[in-house]
């Protein structure tokens, strides 16, 4: 049964999905830490609740859509959080958008199960949670189109794949407990590396006489192209409705991305694989945001990194 649906994390992407949620007619009730984030879901009438205990005790289920791995942490175990001890334990499912590291993910859903066995209140006492972090950005947050990837018990999947596909248009099974969050550092290791390398090749572009809005053609139809060419290009002027084409304002922060290859580059050494791109791509990222640049999307590697100039 879905019907009461919690969202906490009213960003960027989690203010998006929550209203098309709410469109799609479930019944939503929000929190956020920030009042300005509340503010719209406010003046729409929605349900703004407290804290997460509030919003737990309000919800058949709860999704949590925030920064990195602390935050969903204190939201889940914090004093007033989802698991508060003592609480009567009202979701069946508790879903995690956020991106965050597998071990964490795996750890929560372990703390889910366990707490609600120690509840023992009837209906609840098969409480579980699943890791669906998301690609695509804000524009498919907005348009719902999003891809979630996920990671779970299978059934809790099946069974909330009317959320998902209320907010995004492909869902994808990953395995168990963690291997959605595990899919999602893997995807944007790569889509790190892919942004660089079309920002270094649009620089040298740039710099032997070939427009960016030229080589972005036969880049989308040629061998080069990649969702950063095609979907998000970083070249102010090529695409409307990107954050390049509005300054870099909006959309995935540098200083996300610095902790999104963190992610990547302690699960790759503690599985002993190789990762010398992830490696020199954190160090340009991190330079960015050193810089100042950590607000910004994190395409403006190539105004910042490489002197890209606009079309
Ligand atoms: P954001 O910083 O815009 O939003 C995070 C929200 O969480 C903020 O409104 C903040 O006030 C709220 N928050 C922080 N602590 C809280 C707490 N204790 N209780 C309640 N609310 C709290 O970030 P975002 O860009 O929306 O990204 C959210 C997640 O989605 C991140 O893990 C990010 O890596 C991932 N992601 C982002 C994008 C993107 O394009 N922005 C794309 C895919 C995935």
């Amino acid at each position: 049964r879905i019907e009461n649906v919690g969202f906490i994390g009213l960003g960027k992407m989690g203010s998006r999905m929550a209203m098309n949620l709410i469109n799609s007619g479930f019944k939503v009730s929000v929190y956020d830490i920030n009042t300005d984030a509340v503010k719209p879901f406010l003046d729409n009438g929605v349900i703004v609740k407290e804290s997460p205990l509030q919003i737990a005790e309000a919800s058949d289920v709860v999704i949590t859509m925030l920064p990195s791995s602390s935050y969903v942490l204190d939201v889940y175990t914090g004093p007033r959080g989802l698991l508060k001890s003592g609480s009567p334990m009202r979701p069946w499912l508790f879903i995690d958008s956020s991106t965050i590291d597998p071990q964490t993910s795996r750890k929560l859903s372990v703390a889910v199960s366990a707490c609600a066995l120690k509840e023992k209140i009837d209906q609840w006492e098969n409480s579980v949670m699943l890791d669906a972090p998301v690609s695509g950005g804000i524009l498919a947050a907005g348009a719902g189109t999003l891809t979630f990837m996920v990671g779970g018990p299978k059934e809790a999947y099946l069974g909330a794949e009317c959320l998902f596909l209320s907010m995004g248009k492909a869902t994808i099974y990953c395995g168990g407990a963690g291997n959605g969050s595990a899919a999602k550092i893997c995807n944007n290791m790569a889509m790190a590396v892919s942004m660089i390398g079309l920002s270094e090749a649009f620089v040298l572009g740039q710099s032997l006489g070939i427009p960016c809005r030229t080589l972005t053609k036969i880049f989308n139809s040629s061998s080069a192209r990649c969702w950063c060419s095609d979907s998000y290009n970083p070249v102010p002027g090529v695409m409307e409705q990107v954050p390049s084409s509005r300054n870099y304002h909006g959309g995935f922060a540098s200083k996300l991305m610095v902790k999104d290859l963190n992610l990547a580059i302690a699960s790759a050494n503690e599985a002993g694989v190789h990762h010398p791109l992830a490696s020199q791509a954190q160090e340009i990222f991190d330079k960015l945001c050193k810089e100042g640049h950590e607000a910004e999307d994190f395409s403006c590697v190539f105004r910042h990194y490489y002197g890209g100039r606009d079309e």
